[in-house]
């Protein structure tokens, strides 16, 4: 503080109570239990952007999320830059792209020779506000550790190949309760390690994965007695569902009621989906949309009984919701099954933020990037000056808060072979086109482009018609490549 009118405003604070500072300048704990908004991330597993029902395009049951979007800030243009699980979670965690990271590819046996996992040095969101007296509850899927011999015995974990990791207390980035898994897609059996769980003792349960995990994280926000977290102190929760990811079928009835009668020709609209069901990606999208989109519904469904419990707390209004997921789902579009590719139905993700009386509700077709995530939500919660110097991500609370911020021209889009770090495919996505270069050794390169706004379902690749689009968007993704040092420009 300088200047005598810094100072008056500084004794007039005082004055009024209001100053949330020790003399040192670090905020009180008393302070921050009253201002410090909470923080509840919930996001399921290989959920598109399409697949929500205010979006007007798949026919899918989601009263919960329509309402919560009236609420809600929707950024309709958010990606999953690269649409697979562990490289999304770790620029989740750390705001930095996976060349930075370390985790270049999904985290499993193959992987884990090249050091494939999330670093415990990188400093994660979670970190910071542990640093800043949060408590921190994780519940779900994590898939940030390289699994490491012996494996452990799960269905999932062979002795040639394995999946699921326990995360050890050290690697937990702050997150104080922990009730978590690796990856393991057995919805109705689902399994997790609690906090102090050892690694050869996880918990085996029988109840759908996200109603199982919405029970704790309701028992989490309403904390009767004080057992699941510190009363006096903000808190931060994760709710990491693994549904609406494969294997489809396992999935509550209930959920299944919800499109009683209704035949594929009734819930697939896509065109670019071959309906006749005569090829491999035909007969995914037939037998398994409907039990794809009841998943959506059980996700929804469960969303809601979260967000109750908020009102019910009377937490709403100090409490930021942020509802997306990791990547989404192709289902059959494009002959492709599930994600890892340039496709609308794979990037595209759901993002809805809602902060009453702060975040305005909206649409607004920002181009959100992962990396942006981590540093948006500290700035947002009051901690712009604690974002690490490491951070890749750009801030978008100014954006969120007033309307006005930096809004980027471009999303990148990345896929690595594993063990390639320098390989395979990358893009770029813009409002108007989606552009895919694919540089694999021996093999000659590949582009597409698609023409998002006259093509919306990407079935025409324009890149041999459009020579200058695809001049122009190869200067954006080299603008990116060489930001990231990303060893694919001297492949
Ligand atoms: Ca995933």
């Amino acid at each position: 503080m300088k200047g005598s009118h810094s100072r008056r405003r500084f004794m007039k604070m005082v004055a009024g109570g209001l100053l949330g500072f020790s003399l040192d300048g670090k905020p009180t704990a008393k302070a921050q239990s009253q201002k410090s908004p909470n923080l509840v991330f919930v996001f399921p597993d290989q959920m598109r952007a399409q697949a929500m029902g205010f979006m007007d395009e798949d026919p899918v049951v989601t009263p919960i999320l329509d309402r919560f979007a009236q609420e809600s800030l929707v950024l309709t243009g958010a990606v999953s830059n690269y649409p697979v699980c562990s490289p999304y979670r770790a620029m989740f965690m750390t705001g930095r792209w996976p060349h930075s990271n370390g985790v270049l590819s999904n985290c499993n046996s193959r992987s884990a020779p090249h050091g494939n996992e999330l670093r415990e040095t990188d400093r994660c969101w979670s970190d910071v506000l542990k640093d800043r007296g949060y408590s921190l509850g994780y519940i779900g899927k994590w898939h940030l550790d390289a699994p490491y011999r012996p494996y452990v015995k799960c269905e999932n974990n062979s002795d040639k190949f394995a999946w699921n990791e326990w995360c050890s207390p050290n690697r937990r980035h702050g997150f104080d309760l922990w009730y978590a898994y690796g990856t393991y897609d057995y919805h109705l059996t689902p399994m997790y390690w609690a906090t102090d769980s050892a690694r050869n003792k996880p918990i085996r349960v029988k109840q759908w994965g996200p109603e199982h995990e919405a029970d704790l994280a309701i028992k989490y926000i309403s904390n009767i007695g004080g057992k699941y977290r510190n009363p006096s102190k903000p808190f931060a929760l994760v709710v990491s569902m693994n549904p609406p990811h494969t294997p489809y079928h396992l999935v509550p009835q209930r959920y299944l009621d919800a499109y009683a009668g209704k035949t594929p020709e009734d819930l697939i609209n896509r065109p670019n989906v071959n309906l006749k069901g005569d090829t491999p990606g035909g007969k995914l999208a037939r037998r398994h949309t409907k039990n794809y989109f009841a998943m959506v519904t059980g996700v929804d469904d469960q969303f809601g009984r979260i967000l109750k419990a908020l009102e019910e707390k009377g937490l709403k209004d100090n409490t930021i919701v942020v509802f997306t997921s990791d990547h989404g789902n192709c289902l059959g579009s494009h002959e492709q099954p599930t994600k890892n590719v340039h496709y609308e139905e794979s990037m595209r993700i759901p993002f809805l933020i809602r902060w009453p009386g702060r975040i305005k509700a909206r649409h607004d077709d920002l181009l959100l990037s992962t990396p942006d995530i981590c540093p948006t939500l500290l700035d947002l919660m009051g901690f712009a000056g604690d974002i690490s110097k490491e951070t890749e991500g750009i801030s978008h609370a100014s954006l969120f808060l007033t309307g006005k911020g930096l809004r980027p021209t471009s999303q990148l889009y990345i896929w690595i072979p594993v063990g390639e770090p320098g390989w395979g495919r990358r893009g770029v996505r813009t409002h108007r086109y989606t552009l895919m270069v694919n540089k694999m050794p021996d093999k000659p390169i590949e582009h597409v482009l698609h023409d998002n706004v006259n093509d919306p379902y990407q079935l025409k690749n324009i890149a041999d018609a459009k020579p200058t689009v695809v001049r122009e968007l190869t200067t954006e993704l080299e603008a990116w490549l060489r930001k990231n040092n990303d060893p694919w420009l001297k492949s």
